[in-house]
Protein backbone atom coordinates (compact mmCIF):
# COMPACT_ATOMS: atom_id res chain seq x y z
CA UNK A 1 0.00 0.00 0.00
CA UNK A 2 1.02 3.61 -0.45
CA UNK A 3 1.67 6.30 1.96
CA UNK A 4 -1.91 8.10 2.85
CA UNK A 5 -2.01 11.57 1.71
CA UNK A 6 -1.34 14.61 3.91
CA UNK A 7 -2.35 18.03 3.64
CA UNK A 8 -0.18 20.48 2.01
CA UNK A 9 2.12 21.96 4.73
CA UNK A 10 0.81 24.69 6.31
CA UNK A 11 -2.77 24.14 5.60
CA UNK A 12 -4.43 22.69 8.59
CA UNK A 13 -7.60 20.90 8.46
CA UNK A 14 -9.79 21.72 11.70
CA UNK A 15 -11.27 18.87 13.45
CA UNK A 16 -14.16 18.11 15.12
CA UNK A 17 -12.63 18.57 18.24
CA UNK A 18 -11.57 22.33 17.42
CA UNK A 19 -14.09 22.91 15.13
CA UNK A 20 -16.17 23.78 18.46
CA UNK A 21 -13.73 26.64 19.57
CA UNK A 22 -13.57 27.93 16.09
CA UNK A 23 -18.41 27.96 15.80
CA UNK A 24 -18.14 29.83 19.41
CA UNK A 25 -15.64 32.32 18.45
CA UNK A 26 -17.38 33.08 14.83
CA UNK A 27 -20.84 33.03 16.30
CA UNK A 28 -19.50 35.55 19.34
CA UNK A 29 -17.59 37.94 16.10
CA UNK A 30 -21.06 37.84 14.35
CA UNK A 31 -23.18 38.98 17.33
CA UNK A 32 -20.36 41.72 18.14
CA UNK A 33 -20.81 42.67 14.41
CA UNK A 34 -24.74 42.60 13.95
CA UNK A 35 -24.86 45.31 17.25
CA UNK A 36 -22.84 47.41 15.67
CA UNK A 37 -24.56 47.09 11.95
CA UNK A 38 -21.82 45.86 10.09
CA UNK A 39 -23.23 43.70 7.31
CA UNK A 40 -21.70 40.75 5.58
CA UNK A 41 -20.09 40.93 1.98
CA UNK A 42 -18.78 37.18 0.60
CA UNK A 43 -15.79 37.37 -1.67
CA UNK A 44 -13.95 35.37 -3.88
CA UNK A 45 -10.88 33.36 -2.65
CA UNK A 46 -9.32 34.02 -6.62
CA UNK A 47 -8.58 37.41 -7.32
CA UNK A 48 -6.62 38.95 -10.36
CA UNK A 49 -3.16 39.41 -9.49
CA UNK A 50 -2.80 42.80 -10.27
CA UNK A 51 -5.47 43.58 -7.94
CA UNK A 52 -3.18 42.83 -5.19
CA UNK A 53 -0.10 44.51 -6.54
CA UNK A 54 -1.47 47.19 -7.13
CA UNK A 55 -3.36 47.91 -3.37
CA UNK A 56 -0.55 46.12 -1.12
CA UNK A 57 2.06 47.44 -3.36
CA UNK A 58 5.43 45.79 -5.25
CA UNK A 59 7.55 45.95 -2.27
CA UNK A 60 5.86 44.50 0.45
CA UNK A 61 6.35 40.86 1.84
CA UNK A 62 3.22 39.69 0.70
CA UNK A 63 3.46 40.87 -3.33
CA UNK A 64 6.99 40.12 -3.41
CA UNK A 65 7.31 36.66 -1.54
CA UNK A 66 4.55 35.02 0.04
CA UNK A 67 1.57 34.92 -2.67
CA UNK A 68 0.33 31.89 -4.59
CA UNK A 69 -0.18 33.16 -8.31
CA UNK A 70 -0.57 30.88 -11.03
CA UNK A 71 -2.24 31.28 -14.59
CA UNK A 72 -5.52 30.54 -15.39
CA UNK A 73 -6.48 28.45 -18.43
CA UNK A 74 -6.51 31.12 -20.75
CA UNK A 75 -3.40 32.96 -19.53
CA UNK A 76 -4.78 35.47 -16.99
CA UNK A 77 -2.43 35.78 -13.60
CA UNK A 78 -4.31 34.88 -10.75
CA UNK A 79 -3.72 34.84 -7.09
CA UNK A 80 -5.17 33.08 -4.30
CA UNK A 81 -5.94 36.29 -1.79
CA UNK A 82 -3.72 36.74 0.87
CA UNK A 83 -6.09 39.18 2.21
CA UNK A 84 -9.69 40.59 1.93
CA UNK A 85 -9.58 44.36 2.12
CA UNK A 86 -8.32 44.40 -1.57
CA UNK A 87 -11.17 42.14 -2.68
CA UNK A 88 -13.24 44.05 -0.68
CA UNK A 89 -12.81 47.29 -2.29
CA UNK A 90 -13.06 45.90 -5.91
CA UNK A 91 -16.52 44.66 -4.80
CA UNK A 92 -17.75 48.01 -3.19
CA UNK A 93 -16.08 49.70 -6.62
CA UNK A 94 -17.83 47.14 -8.70
CA UNK A 95 -21.09 47.21 -7.71
CA UNK A 96 -21.49 50.93 -6.64
CA UNK A 97 -21.76 50.34 -3.50
CA UNK A 98 -19.88 53.33 -2.30
CA UNK A 99 -21.57 56.15 -4.32
CA UNK A 100 -22.89 58.97 -1.90
CA UNK A 101 -23.05 56.56 1.03
CA UNK A 102 -20.86 55.12 3.86
CA UNK A 103 -20.55 51.46 4.12
CA UNK A 104 -19.93 48.69 7.05
CA UNK A 105 -18.85 45.38 5.92
CA UNK A 106 -16.80 42.20 7.05
CA UNK A 107 -16.36 39.12 5.71
CA UNK A 108 -14.57 35.72 6.85
CA UNK A 109 -12.52 33.05 5.19
CA UNK A 110 -8.70 31.71 4.33
CA UNK A 111 -6.23 33.60 3.34
CA UNK A 112 -3.46 32.44 1.20
CA UNK A 113 0.17 33.26 1.77
CA UNK A 114 3.47 30.92 1.47
CA UNK A 115 5.31 31.75 4.76
CA UNK A 116 7.39 29.58 6.96
CA UNK A 117 4.79 27.74 8.87
CA UNK A 118 5.26 27.90 12.16
CA UNK A 119 3.12 28.28 15.61
CA UNK A 120 0.89 31.00 14.86
CA UNK A 121 1.93 30.86 11.31
CA UNK A 122 0.35 29.49 8.37
CA UNK A 123 0.18 29.46 4.52
CA UNK A 124 -4.01 29.00 4.50
CA UNK A 125 -4.96 30.81 7.60
CA UNK A 126 -8.44 32.43 8.46
CA UNK A 127 -9.04 35.95 9.42
CA UNK A 128 -12.61 38.04 10.02
CA UNK A 129 -11.62 41.34 8.20
CA UNK A 130 -13.84 44.28 8.86
CA UNK A 131 -14.09 47.10 6.73
CA UNK A 132 -15.84 50.96 6.99
CA UNK A 133 -15.91 53.15 3.84
CA UNK A 134 -16.46 57.00 3.30
CA UNK A 135 -16.03 58.51 6.47
CA UNK A 136 -12.93 60.42 7.04
CA UNK A 137 -12.99 61.08 10.31
CA UNK A 138 -11.48 59.57 13.84
CA UNK A 139 -15.02 58.43 15.31
CA UNK A 140 -15.22 55.66 12.75
CA UNK A 141 -11.23 54.74 13.93
CA UNK A 142 -12.83 54.50 17.09
CA UNK A 143 -15.72 52.63 16.84
CA UNK A 144 -13.26 49.66 15.60
CA UNK A 145 -11.66 49.67 18.02
CA UNK A 146 -14.18 49.73 20.72
CA UNK A 147 -16.01 46.67 18.81
CA UNK A 148 -12.84 45.10 18.77
CA UNK A 149 -12.25 45.39 22.61
CA UNK A 150 -15.89 44.61 23.04
CA UNK A 151 -15.16 41.49 21.21
CA UNK A 152 -12.40 40.08 23.89
CA UNK A 153 -14.37 40.69 26.72
CA UNK A 154 -17.16 38.66 25.24
CA UNK A 155 -14.82 35.94 24.65
CA UNK A 156 -13.19 36.55 28.40
CA UNK A 157 -9.92 37.50 26.19
CA UNK A 158 -8.04 39.22 28.90
CA UNK A 159 -4.37 39.50 28.17
CA UNK A 160 -4.27 42.09 25.06
CA UNK A 161 -2.92 45.13 24.83
CA UNK A 162 -4.11 47.84 22.02
CA UNK A 163 -1.38 49.53 20.69
CA UNK A 164 -1.67 52.47 18.30
CA UNK A 165 -0.14 54.81 16.32
CA UNK A 166 -0.56 57.25 12.89
CA UNK A 167 1.48 57.11 10.13
CA UNK A 168 0.40 60.28 8.86
CA UNK A 169 -0.31 61.72 5.41
CA UNK A 170 1.32 60.62 2.30
CA UNK A 171 3.34 63.56 1.87
CA UNK A 172 3.99 63.45 5.66
CA UNK A 173 5.75 60.05 5.03
CA UNK A 174 7.37 61.02 2.36
CA UNK A 175 9.19 63.76 4.30
CA UNK A 176 9.77 61.23 6.91
CA UNK A 177 11.30 58.45 4.85
CA UNK A 178 14.09 60.69 3.95
CA UNK A 179 14.92 61.45 7.52
CA UNK A 180 14.64 57.68 8.12
CA UNK A 181 16.72 56.83 5.10
CA UNK A 182 19.06 59.12 6.19
CA UNK A 183 19.65 57.55 9.50
CA UNK A 184 20.15 54.13 8.63
CA UNK A 185 22.37 54.53 5.80
CA UNK A 186 24.37 56.27 8.56
CA UNK A 187 24.22 53.56 10.95
CA UNK A 188 23.68 50.82 7.75
CA UNK A 189 26.93 48.48 9.29
CA UNK A 190 24.41 47.70 11.92
CA UNK A 191 21.41 46.28 9.63
CA UNK A 192 20.79 43.08 9.05
CA UNK A 193 20.87 41.85 5.21
CA UNK A 194 16.83 41.97 5.21
CA UNK A 195 16.58 45.87 6.30
CA UNK A 196 19.68 46.93 3.75
CA UNK A 197 17.51 45.60 1.44
CA UNK A 198 14.91 47.56 2.39
CA UNK A 199 16.45 50.48 3.01
CA UNK A 200 16.14 50.85 -0.60
CA UNK A 201 12.81 49.01 -1.52
CA UNK A 202 10.52 50.05 2.22
CA UNK A 203 12.42 51.72 4.63
CA UNK A 204 9.94 52.04 6.87
CA UNK A 205 9.69 48.60 6.82
CA UNK A 206 12.62 48.44 8.86
CA UNK A 207 10.78 49.43 11.71
CA UNK A 208 8.85 46.27 11.80
CA UNK A 209 11.76 43.97 11.89
CA UNK A 210 11.71 41.29 13.99
CA UNK A 211 15.49 40.55 14.69
CA UNK A 212 16.40 41.28 17.85
CA UNK A 213 20.06 42.50 16.99
CA UNK A 214 18.82 45.37 15.41
CA UNK A 215 16.75 46.62 18.84
CA UNK A 216 19.44 49.54 19.49
CA UNK A 217 19.24 51.09 16.16
CA UNK A 218 15.45 50.67 15.62
CA UNK A 219 15.16 52.30 19.48
CA UNK A 220 16.80 55.59 17.63
CA UNK A 221 15.30 55.87 14.63
CA UNK A 222 13.36 59.47 14.19
CA UNK A 223 9.80 58.38 14.97
CA UNK A 224 7.26 59.35 12.69
CA UNK A 225 4.59 60.16 15.43
CA UNK A 226 7.25 63.44 15.45
CA UNK A 227 6.78 64.48 12.56
CA UNK A 228 3.33 63.92 11.22
CA UNK A 229 1.20 66.85 9.58
CA UNK A 230 -1.11 68.96 11.55
CA UNK A 231 -4.10 67.36 9.94
CA UNK A 232 -2.95 63.70 10.87
CA UNK A 233 -1.93 65.01 13.96
CA UNK A 234 -5.49 66.74 14.74
CA UNK A 235 -7.09 62.85 13.60
CA UNK A 236 -4.37 61.22 15.79
CA UNK A 237 -5.56 63.57 19.06
CA UNK A 238 -8.90 63.07 18.35
CA UNK A 239 -8.98 59.82 18.34
CA UNK A 240 -6.94 59.54 21.90
CA UNK A 241 -9.12 61.83 23.40
CA UNK A 242 -12.63 59.75 22.01
CA UNK A 243 -10.83 56.50 22.89
CA UNK A 244 -10.03 58.03 26.57
CA UNK A 245 -13.54 59.25 26.57
CA UNK A 246 -14.50 55.29 26.40
CA UNK A 247 -12.08 53.88 28.78
CA UNK A 248 -10.43 51.86 26.07
CA UNK A 249 -6.66 51.81 27.36
CA UNK A 250 -3.64 51.43 24.43
CA UNK A 251 -0.19 52.38 24.36
CA UNK A 252 1.25 54.38 22.25
CA UNK A 253 4.24 52.41 19.51
CA UNK A 254 5.95 54.64 17.35
CA UNK A 255 7.20 51.25 15.92
CA UNK A 256 3.88 50.08 15.01
CA UNK A 257 3.57 50.15 10.98
CA UNK A 258 1.67 48.17 8.44
CA UNK A 259 3.23 45.37 6.32
CA UNK A 260 0.90 46.63 3.17
CA UNK A 261 1.21 50.04 1.12
CA UNK A 262 -1.64 51.49 1.83
CA UNK A 263 -2.44 52.44 4.85
CA UNK A 264 -2.11 56.21 6.29
CA UNK A 265 -3.03 57.78 9.93
CA UNK A 266 -4.50 55.40 12.51
CA UNK A 267 -2.70 52.32 12.36
CA UNK A 268 -3.22 49.82 15.59
CA UNK A 269 -2.98 45.84 16.62
CA UNK A 270 -4.46 43.91 19.95
CA UNK A 271 -1.18 42.11 21.21
CA UNK A 272 -0.38 39.36 23.95
CA UNK A 273 2.06 37.68 25.20
CA UNK A 274 0.63 34.49 25.54
CA UNK A 275 1.14 33.10 22.19
CA UNK A 276 4.76 33.32 21.74
CA UNK A 277 6.52 35.42 18.94
CA UNK A 278 3.17 35.10 16.67
CA UNK A 279 1.16 37.53 19.24
CA UNK A 280 -0.82 39.75 17.15
CA UNK A 281 -4.31 38.71 16.81
CA UNK A 282 -5.72 41.44 15.45
CA UNK A 283 -4.74 44.49 12.97
CA UNK A 284 -5.95 47.56 11.41
CA UNK A 285 -5.70 51.09 10.10
CA UNK A 286 -6.94 53.59 8.11
CA UNK A 287 -6.02 53.35 4.13
CA UNK A 288 -7.98 56.98 2.73
CA UNK A 289 -5.89 56.20 -0.72
CA UNK A 290 -7.01 52.86 -1.65
CA UNK A 291 -9.81 53.19 -3.65
CA UNK A 292 -8.37 55.89 -5.57
CA UNK A 293 -5.28 53.55 -6.40
CA UNK A 294 -7.69 50.96 -7.67
CA UNK A 295 -9.45 53.25 -10.02
CA UNK A 296 -12.59 54.53 -7.87
CA UNK A 297 -13.52 57.54 -6.37
CA UNK A 298 -11.34 58.99 -3.33
CA UNK A 299 -12.84 57.23 -0.61
CA UNK A 300 -11.71 57.24 2.98
CA UNK A 301 -11.75 54.17 4.40
CA UNK A 302 -10.36 52.08 7.62
CA UNK A 303 -10.64 48.16 8.49
CA UNK A 304 -8.73 45.85 10.66
CA UNK A 305 -8.32 41.76 10.49
CA UNK A 306 -8.31 39.29 13.17
CA UNK A 307 -6.69 36.04 13.33
CA UNK A 308 -8.77 33.25 13.74
CA UNK A 309 -6.16 30.54 14.25
CA UNK A 310 -4.33 32.52 16.85
CA UNK A 311 -7.64 33.86 18.42
CA UNK A 312 -8.41 30.33 19.34
CA UNK A 313 -5.40 29.18 20.61
CA UNK A 314 -5.50 32.22 22.69
CA UNK A 315 -9.17 31.31 23.73
CA UNK A 316 -7.64 27.73 24.59
CA UNK A 317 -5.29 29.08 26.67
CA UNK A 318 -8.24 30.80 28.66
CA UNK A 319 -11.01 28.03 28.92
CA UNK A 320 -9.87 25.12 27.07
CA UNK A 321 -12.70 23.26 28.24
CA UNK A 322 -15.43 25.81 27.72
CA UNK A 323 -16.49 25.55 23.95
CA UNK A 324 -16.04 21.40 23.83
CA UNK A 325 -18.47 20.88 26.38
CA UNK A 326 -20.65 23.23 25.11
CA UNK A 327 -21.11 20.91 22.20
CA UNK A 328 -21.32 17.70 23.78
CA UNK A 329 -24.75 15.58 23.50
CA UNK A 330 -27.32 16.79 26.69
CA UNK A 331 -28.41 13.22 25.79
CA UNK A 332 -27.36 9.64 25.01
CA UNK A 333 -29.94 7.68 23.30
CA UNK A 334 -29.36 3.43 24.36
CA UNK A 335 -31.51 1.44 22.10
CA UNK A 336 -31.32 -2.50 22.93
CA UNK A 337 -33.79 -5.32 21.30
CA UNK A 338 -34.64 -5.30 18.37
CA UNK A 339 -38.22 -2.94 19.05
CA UNK A 340 -36.67 -0.62 20.93
CA UNK A 341 -34.47 0.03 18.23
CA UNK A 342 -37.52 0.56 16.14
CA UNK A 343 -39.33 3.04 18.75
CA UNK A 344 -36.25 4.60 19.62
CA UNK A 345 -35.95 6.24 16.66
CA UNK A 346 -39.19 7.32 16.69
CA UNK A 347 -38.84 8.70 20.29
CA UNK A 348 -35.80 10.53 19.06
CA UNK A 349 -37.14 12.72 16.18
CA UNK A 350 -40.38 13.22 18.65
CA UNK A 351 -37.89 14.61 21.23
CA UNK A 352 -36.04 16.54 18.58
CA UNK A 353 -39.36 17.95 17.07
CA UNK A 354 -40.87 19.08 21.10
CA UNK A 355 -36.74 20.33 21.80
CA UNK A 356 -35.53 22.12 19.09
CA UNK A 357 -32.40 22.71 21.35
CA UNK A 358 -31.87 19.62 22.26
CA UNK A 359 -28.58 18.13 21.46
CA UNK A 360 -29.67 14.10 21.17
CA UNK A 361 -26.72 11.59 20.16
CA UNK A 362 -28.85 8.08 19.34
CA UNK A 363 -26.18 4.73 19.34
CA UNK A 364 -26.29 3.30 16.01
CA UNK A 365 -25.03 -0.01 15.79
CA UNK A 366 -26.80 -2.25 18.05
CA UNK A 367 -24.54 -4.05 20.59
CA UNK A 368 -25.54 -4.83 24.54
CA UNK A 369 -26.11 -2.44 27.14
CA UNK A 370 -22.40 -2.44 28.56
CA UNK A 371 -20.93 -1.84 24.93
CA UNK A 372 -23.41 0.84 24.44
CA UNK A 373 -22.90 2.48 27.93
CA UNK A 374 -18.99 2.74 27.08
CA UNK A 375 -20.19 4.83 24.02
CA UNK A 376 -22.37 6.89 26.36
CA UNK A 377 -19.39 8.08 28.66
CA UNK A 378 -17.58 8.70 26.08
CA UNK A 379 -19.70 11.12 24.38
CA UNK A 380 -19.53 13.47 26.86
CA UNK A 381 -23.36 13.67 27.46
CA UNK A 382 -24.91 14.53 30.51
CA UNK A 383 -27.52 11.84 30.66
CA UNK A 384 -28.54 8.83 29.14
CA UNK A 385 -31.72 7.81 27.97
CA UNK A 386 -32.30 4.36 27.70
CA UNK A 387 -35.29 1.92 25.68
CA UNK A 388 -34.57 -1.80 26.27
CA UNK A 389 -36.99 -4.74 26.46
CA UNK A 390 -38.28 -4.11 30.54
CA UNK A 391 -39.28 -0.37 28.82
CA UNK A 392 -40.37 -1.63 25.77
CA UNK A 393 -42.91 -3.93 28.49
CA UNK A 394 -43.67 -0.81 30.78
CA UNK A 395 -44.23 2.00 28.07
CA UNK A 396 -41.61 4.14 30.17
CA UNK A 397 -37.97 5.42 29.25
CA UNK A 398 -35.22 5.08 31.75
CA UNK A 399 -33.20 8.46 32.42
CA UNK A 400 -29.70 8.02 33.90
CA UNK A 401 -27.50 10.86 34.82
CA UNK A 402 -23.58 10.56 33.71
CA UNK A 403 -22.61 13.24 35.31
CA UNK A 404 -21.63 13.28 39.58
CA UNK A 405 -24.00 14.93 41.42
CA UNK A 406 -27.11 14.49 38.95
CA UNK A 407 -28.92 12.13 41.19
CA UNK A 408 -30.41 8.80 40.81
CA UNK A 409 -31.72 6.96 37.68
CA UNK A 410 -35.43 6.85 37.17
CA UNK A 411 -38.20 6.11 34.60
CA UNK A 412 -40.71 7.92 32.76
CA UNK A 413 -43.77 7.72 31.13
CA UNK A 414 -42.42 8.54 27.45
CA UNK A 415 -44.97 11.56 26.86
CA UNK A 416 -43.29 13.15 30.31
CA UNK A 417 -39.82 13.00 28.26
CA UNK A 418 -39.56 15.97 27.00
CA UNK A 419 -40.73 18.16 29.45
CA UNK A 420 -38.78 17.14 31.99
CA UNK A 421 -35.65 17.39 30.09
CA UNK A 422 -36.49 20.65 29.22
CA UNK A 423 -36.65 21.28 33.24
CA UNK A 424 -33.36 19.39 34.26
CA UNK A 425 -31.55 20.71 31.00
CA UNK A 426 -32.66 24.08 31.10
CA UNK A 427 -33.35 24.36 27.26
CA UNK A 428 -35.89 27.37 26.64
CA UNK A 429 -37.84 25.52 23.96
P1 LIG B 1 3.14 39.68 10.35
O1 LIG B 1 3.93 40.92 10.44
O2 LIG B 1 3.05 38.88 11.65
O3 LIG B 1 3.47 38.80 9.18
P2 LIG B 1 0.99 40.87 8.87
O4 LIG B 1 1.25 42.31 8.96
O5 LIG B 1 1.44 40.13 7.67
O6 LIG B 1 1.60 40.13 10.16
P3 LIG B 1 -1.83 41.27 8.51
O7 LIG B 1 -1.70 41.22 7.05
O8 LIG B 1 -2.05 42.59 9.16
O9 LIG B 1 -0.55 40.55 9.17
O10 LIG B 1 -2.95 40.25 8.98
C1 LIG B 1 -3.83 40.50 10.06
C2 LIG B 1 -3.80 39.38 11.05
O11 LIG B 1 -3.96 38.12 10.39
C3 LIG B 1 -2.49 39.21 11.78
O12 LIG B 1 -2.44 40.09 12.87
C4 LIG B 1 -2.56 37.79 12.24
O13 LIG B 1 -3.39 37.66 13.39
C5 LIG B 1 -3.22 37.12 11.07
N1 LIG B 1 -2.23 36.52 10.16
C6 LIG B 1 -1.50 37.14 9.21
N2 LIG B 1 -0.71 36.26 8.56
C7 LIG B 1 -0.95 35.04 9.12
C8 LIG B 1 -0.46 33.71 8.89
N3 LIG B 1 0.42 33.45 7.94
N4 LIG B 1 -0.94 32.71 9.66
C9 LIG B 1 -1.85 32.95 10.65
N5 LIG B 1 -2.35 34.17 10.90
C10 LIG B 1 -1.92 35.21 10.16
MG1 LIG C 1 3.04 38.76 7.20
Amino acid sequence: MSKPFQAIRGMNDILPGESAQWQRLEATVREVLAAYGYGEIRLPLVEKTELFTRSIGEVTDIVEKEMYTFADRNGDSLTLRPEGTAGCARACLEHGLLHHQTQRLWYAGPMFRYEKPQKGRYRQFHQIGVEAYGMAGPDIDAELIALTARLWRRLGIRDVTLQLNSLGSSAARAAYRERLVAYFTARRAELDEDSQRRLTTNPLRILDSKNSALRGVLADAPALLDHLDPEAQTHFDELRALLDAAGIVYEINPRLVRGLDYYSKTVFEWVTDALGAQGTICAGGRYDGLLEQLGGPATPGVGFAMGLERLVALLATTDPSAAESAANPHVYLIRVGDAAQRDGLALAERLRDQLPELRLRMHCGGGGFKAQFRRADHSGAHYALILGDDEMASGRVALKPLRAAQGEQITLPREQVAVHLRAVLDLTA
